[in-house]
């Protein structure tokens, strides 16, 4: 790599009127880019420059898309940045109609696979874990205690039982529990429980009065699973050892059954990968977005299932996402769902400009619209097959958006809830984000960040800004690195560390 400023600047598209500075310290002023052009400032990586002469009212185009509007005249070589571009409107909903774009179609790929644990309902696990749901949170004290009572006491005897994990949440009592908007975290709550690396071992701690009935949580066919209930107002239980002593036998039945659970060849169409992105920069819709979006068309490519989500991250990009929609009813089902999170929006105050954090902006995205169209690169190129509503379980293979708010822990939590079998998560400013419901395979954009996170980090695309790997070798290697980490093979770093964040539910209704 030569140290020609040249080499340090990337067009994301051929008619765009900004280059995105790569090189890991920034250039400085004076420096001579392409086409006789000098800086005029010192811009920092990640950043944006003028390649043209701008006057105020001219649009600012990036991805070939207009992700801004200068509001005062900018000269070329000059830093591009939210002080001197306004964000444009985001698409009409009202406006939007379905003319369904004709993708080429990809090649179907075969004889990929991965050792999983089969589930008797089809689904298939990428770890074999013990979940203990709740109805309530007056009971995550005692759950918090089981959970580590059976981790130090009971896992030693279970080799083939990777882990218990307790899900606890605010939710249950002191709500308005039969409204719409309550739906959310109820169905949540019952489809994580549902999630395929708990294999149907449903375990549900209630306290006996609470809103929620626990009753509620349980699956369809529960009758016909080991799914079970245990109340701490039981009235059998005399004392704090006598509920312990009963959850203790609860889980020990579940972790029997857990135990004779074998990891068995399974074909890469078992895959359900959900992708998203946290600590954002820049660099996330050059080099970790189009890889992520690499390796999500070729898992759809061997027939499995892909979610993308982020409602806020996709809104200002609908009008390019909505000719990807495979029917009208998938068109008219991602309109409503970004129509629900407008309306939710707006009652709440906020409109989705909110998004954008400070790390984001230091990092060099100046709005929504410039990290919507970086974030959207990652669902790929496939047409999209179906909209999922917050909570709700997949219906359908191939390419799914699952609608969640942006929020890490929320839109993890909500895609855990729709069947995800793996994560895929992609940092620029980097975050030590971690599910311990399914592996978390986290992608850096920029090399600087997994220079400086080496053992947070599983896979760095930066090598896609400086030119030494493209975006089709490390899509690939990313695909083969989720088929050996959903056979157990490697861990992720999250995995080998402990780092968890807590399952977090979207509740968009009223407490009471
Ligand atoms: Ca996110």
């Amino acid at each position: 790599m030569s140290e020609n400023p040249a080499n340090f600047l990337i067009k994301c598209a051929p008619s765009d009127n900004v280059g995105i500075v790569t090189h890991p310290f920034g250039l400085t002023k004076g420096t001579t880019i392409i086409n006789e052009i000098i800086l005029q400032h010192d811009i920092p990586m990640g950043h944006k420059v003028a390649l043209e002469d701008l006057l105020a009212g001219d649009s600012i185009l990036r991805y070939g898309h207009k992700i801004g509007i200068a509001n005062t005249d900018i000269s070329k070589g000059s830093w591009v940045n939210e002080e001197n571009i306004d964000r444009p409107n985001p698409p009409s909903l009202k406006d939007l109609q379905w003319k369904p774009s004709s993708p080429k179609p990809l090649n179907p790929i075969k004889g990929y696979t991965f050792q999983g644990f089969k589930n008797n309902n089809g689904s298939v696990g990428t770890k074999n874990i013990l979940g203990i749901s709740t109805s309530v949170q007056c009971v995550a004290g005692m759950t918090k205690y089981i959970e580590a009572k059976i981790r130090r006491e009971l896992l030693p005897h279970y080799p083939n039982v990777d882990d218990v994990v307790a899900f606890n949440h605010s939710y249950g009592c002191g709500v308005a529990i039969n409204t719409p908007a309550a739906m959310i975290p109820i169905r949540t709550i019952k489809h994580i429980a549902q999630n395929p690396n708990f294999g149907n071992e449903i375990m549900i701690i209630g306290l006996g009065c609470e809103k929620l009935r626990p009753e509620r949580l349980l699956p369809e066919n529960a009758k016909d699973n080991g799914s079970s209930v245990v109340y701490l107002q039981d009235e059998s239980f005399k004392g704090f050892g006598a509920m312990v002593a009963g959850i203790m036998d609860t889980a020990e039945r579940h972790l029997k059954k857990l135990n004779t659970r074998e990891r068995v060849t399974c074909e890469a169409s078992d895959l359900v990968v959900g992708l998203q992105c946290g600590g954002s920069d820049a660099f996330s819709g050059l080099t970790g977005n189009p890889v992520a979006g690499y390796a999500a068309d070729l898992i759809v490519r061997a027939g499995g299932t892909v979610l993308f989500s982020e409602v806020t991250e996709v809104r200002d990009g609908i009008d390019l996402l909505l000719p990807r929609a495979a029917t009208q009813q998938v068109a008219n089902a991602l309109i409503e769902e970004m129509r629900w999170y407008d309306d939710y929006l707006t009652r709440g105050q906020a409109d989705h400009s909110a998004n954008t954090t400070p790390g984001n902006k230091r990092g060099g995205l100046s709005n929504i619209v410039e990290k919507a169209l970086g974030s959207i690169v990652k669902s790929g190129t496939t047409s999209i097959m179906d909209v999922v509503s917050p909570g709700e379980k997949i219906r359908t293979k191939g390419l799914n958006f699952v609608a969640t708010p942006a929020g890490d822990f929320v839109c993890g939590t909500l895609q855990l809830a729709a069947g995800m079998n793996m994560h895929v998560f992609i940092t620029g400013r980097g975050t030590p984000y971690g599910l311990n419901v399914v592996p978390v395979i986290k992608i850096s954009s920029n090399s600087k960040l997994s220079d400086r996170w080496f053992d947070l980090i599983d896979l760095d695309a930066g090598p896609v800004a400086l030119g030494t790997k493209n975006v089709e070798e490390l899509g690939w290697d990313l695909f083969h690195l989720i088929l050996d980490v959903a056979s157990g093979k490697k861990k992720v770093a999250t995995d080998l560390l402990g780092l968890y964040n807590d399952l977090v539910l979207f509740n968009p209704g009223p407490l009471t």
